[in-house]
């Protein structure tokens, strides 16, 4: 395989990314100079080498290895509430609305409605442990799922419910939705902080 064919294979995993769109990357960054080139691959380099994953919560940030992430490191966050989301971009979105102090943690995806196999890159054994520590350690009463509302959100919601039973008969805490206080369709990235605001009061 010729470099141009390599590297359009590599583009072609990027999200949405298709032949077409991978190989006109390859072709703009052969029209760019050296210099960009040379500074991309660093700061792809920089982005590995800088950024790691919370151990507890699963947020990329700035940090070195198994470092805590500010929220679960801090002593001013309600430990008693746990608020799960799909992705890092929805974090912030709920961060940024400034009407909740609780935890979170970082699915990772959502689980298809048809493969009978979750895929492994949603984080359910790491979510199952870190809710089974926060019940033992820090007295949790509250889960909230927050995840887009679209049929894979509500499925990925219906199927979280069933998964945290026995935990959730163990130590008794509550489980509520955030999407029910969304309209339908609406992805959590997209919603303004006022839309997250209210969803937050009328969670159920
Ligand atoms: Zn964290």
């Amino acid at each position: 395989m010729n470099p141009i064919d390599k590297l359009t294979e590599h583009f072609k995993e990027f999200p949405g990314i298709g032949e077409r769109q991978a190989k006109r990357f390859v072709y703009f960054l052969l029209h760019k100079n050296p210099i960009y080139v040379k500074e991309l691959g660093d700061k792809i380099q920089d982005l590995k080498n800088t950024i790691h994953q919370c151990p507890s919560c699963f947020l990329f940030f700035q940090s070195k290895q198994d470092q805590l992430c500010d929220v679960c490191d801090s002593p001013k966050t309600d430990k008693s509430s746990l608020l799960i989301v799909e992705k890092d971009a929805d974090y912030e979105n709920i961060k940024r609305s400034k009407n909740y102090n609780g935890m979170y943690f970082i699915l990772g995806g959502l689980v298809p409605i048809v493969t009978k196999d979750t895929p492994n890159y949603v984080r359910t054994k790491e979510l199952l442990r870190n809710i089974e520590n926060q019940s033992k350690h820090n007295g949790l009463n509250e889960v909230i799922i927050a995840l887009s509302l679209n049929p894979q959100g509500e499925h990925t919601d219906m199927y979280l419910r069933e998964l945290l039973i026995p935990l959730q008969n163990t130590y008794n805490f509550n489980i509520v939705s955030l999407g029910r206080g969304l309209s339908t369709g609406t992805e959590l990235e997209y919603s303004d902080s006022e839309t997250i605001k209210n969803a937050l009061r009328n969670r159920s």
